[in-house]
């Protein structure tokens, strides 16, 4: 057992599902020609003046009141100072001492509980340029990039392990995902994590010095970076070492931290309220019309799966995983009598072949296939294994389920009358293992039942089958 503990606090930036930049009309979309979405004010050019997307604000609030922040009623968009070559202007718009949003919280899952991790601030700011190295001998600067809108989200240092940092990067990727804010893809570079890490010994009140573990685009990848930075701080203190200061990159290859850069104070950023934007005001007016588009938030969701349809706990997780799937099941569940049934064939057949990229999904039948399937099956008609078949041909088409089960000649044979005539026949034909059934050899009724199958081509159905030969064979 290690004597020291960890201390993580987790900053992410997301970027806000506007068609537009944060301020600017230059379009956000996703991987264009570099520098074909772009105009003086994003450039940077002198002289161009912002405008703030009034979308922007709108999701930002939405993010805010998702994770229960309290969003300010002024809050002031400034300029942090820095030099780099994706960033023309020489300064970044973000949010400084006056940010949109304070004081939220997430619950994460931990150990067997519940645990709630407090966040700190969310702020508004616009995305950096990107520097392009893989095209021949020279090094481009994309600026499409350049003033997308972004939220920062930043936790208190509330987080003891890489697998509640990871867990709360899930939690908190699935609301954002859910109230419409956020693709939450993390390859894209739409939702990315800055990890800030330090240990101290067990109990002891005082926290240690963090280092920042920047830029990891995956959730693996930050739990792996974070636990070898645990084990890298663990070695230098238990040796009479220091932690210092600094931002770390994360080699895959090597599986260790390396150093980036010593880490800047506020200070050197020299922040002041950008002169060139007005503070952004919110009534309580605006920000009730905004909480009143949230939707269900995932965890009342799956609370009221729970409650309403009986799912298990995983089965509702599972289901709310995304909100086209969860609005998928809710459509299905609606259009059935029985929600578990349609939450069993979701999990089973649908999700196989559902595919999910950000925001949107896509699956190979409707709510209304998989209802008209389901109803055929639980009356009777079909089997469970025919349900099976009849799905695989109802995949990707738009074909009415009674009509496939009709055109493969696999209704189930349900009528009483036909299915005791089978039975009668099978008796008739087996005499003698009748006779010894009747004389107490109980276990001869699955051969009856085999044998019924059989003359019905698989068709009989099983219930009314049993009920019928334990007629004919016990009444003698
Ligand atoms: P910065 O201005 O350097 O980004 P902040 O004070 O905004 O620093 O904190 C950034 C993040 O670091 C927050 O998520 C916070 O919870 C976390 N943090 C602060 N101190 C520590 C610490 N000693 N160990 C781990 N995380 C910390
Ligand atoms: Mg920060
Ligand atoms: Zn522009």
């Amino acid at each position: 057992m290690s004597e020291y503990e960890a201390v993580i606090g987790l900053e992410v930036h997301a970027q806000l599902l506007t068609h537009t930049k944060i301020f600017c009309g230059c379009s956000t979309a996703f991987g264009k020609e570099p520098n074909t979405q772009v105009c003086p004010v994003c450039l940077g050019l002198p002289g161009a003046l912002p405008v703030l997307n009034r979308a922007a604000v709108e999701l930002a609030a939405r993010a805010s009141l998702a994770l229960s922040a309290t969003v300010q009623p002024v809050s002031v968009f400034a300029r942090k100072n820095y030099f780099y070559a994706d960033l023309p202007k020489g300064y970044q718009i973000s949010q400084f001492d006056r940010p949109l949003a304070l004081a939220g919280h997430l619950a994460i899952p931990s150990g067997d509980g519940q645990k709630t991790v407090r966040i700190q601030r969310l702020h508004m700011e616009e995305d950096a340029g990107k520097n392009i190295h893989d095209r021949g001998d020279t090094s481009i600067v994309d600026l499409n990039r350049a003033g997308v809108p972004l939220i920062e989200i930043v936790t208190e240092p509330d987080l003891a392990s890489a697998e509640e940092a990871g867990a709360y990067l899930r939690a908190l990727r699935e609301i954002l995902v859910f109230v419409g804010v956020n693709d939450g893809n993390l390859e894209e570079g739409s939702f990315r994590c800055d990890a800030n890490v330090s240990i101290k010994k067990k109990g002891d009140p005082e926290l240690g010095t963090r280092v920042e573990l920047k830029n990891i685009n995956s959730f693996k990848f930050v739990e792996k970076a974070i636990k070898s930075e645990i084990a890298r701080q663990e070695l230098l203190l238990s040796d009479g070492g220091k932690v210092i200061r600094e931002t770390r990159g994360w080699d895959d290859v090597k599986e260790s931290t390396f150093t980036l850069r010593n880490k800047e104070a506020a200070e050197d950023y020299r922040y002041f309220p950008d002169p060139d934007l007005p503070e952004l005001t919110l009534g309580v007016r605006d920000i009730e019309t905004i909480r009143n588009t949230l939707p269900e938030l995932p965890k009342d969701k799956r609370a009221r799966f729970a409650r309403e349809l009986s799912l298990t706990p995983a089965a509702a997780e599972v289901l709310t995983s995304h909100p086209r799937l969860a609005a998928f099941f809710e459509e299905t569940a609606m259009l059935t009598s029985d929600g578990l049934r349609a939450a069993n064939f979701i999990q089973s057949e649908v999700l196989r072949d559902a595919e999910f990229h950000g925001t949107v999904a896509t699956f190979p039948v409707t709510p209304s296939q998989v209802a008209g399937l389901l109803a055929l099956s639980e009356s009777g008609q079909i089997s469970g294994k025919q349900a099976k078949e009849v799905y695989a041909k109802l995949r990707g088409t738009t074909l009415d389920p009674k009509a496939v089960v009709a055109e493969l000649g696999m209704s189930q044979l349900t009528d009483p009358a036909a299915v005791l005539a089978l039975c009668e026949e099978a008796v008739q034909a087996n005499a003698k293992q009748a006779d010894a059934y009747r004389a107490g050899k109980t276990s001869l009724f699955g051969f009856f039942v085999g044998d019924v199958m059989k003359r019905s081509k698989g068709r009989a159905n099983p219930g009314v089958v049993n009920e019928m030969l334990k007629r004919l064979l016990g009444a003698s």
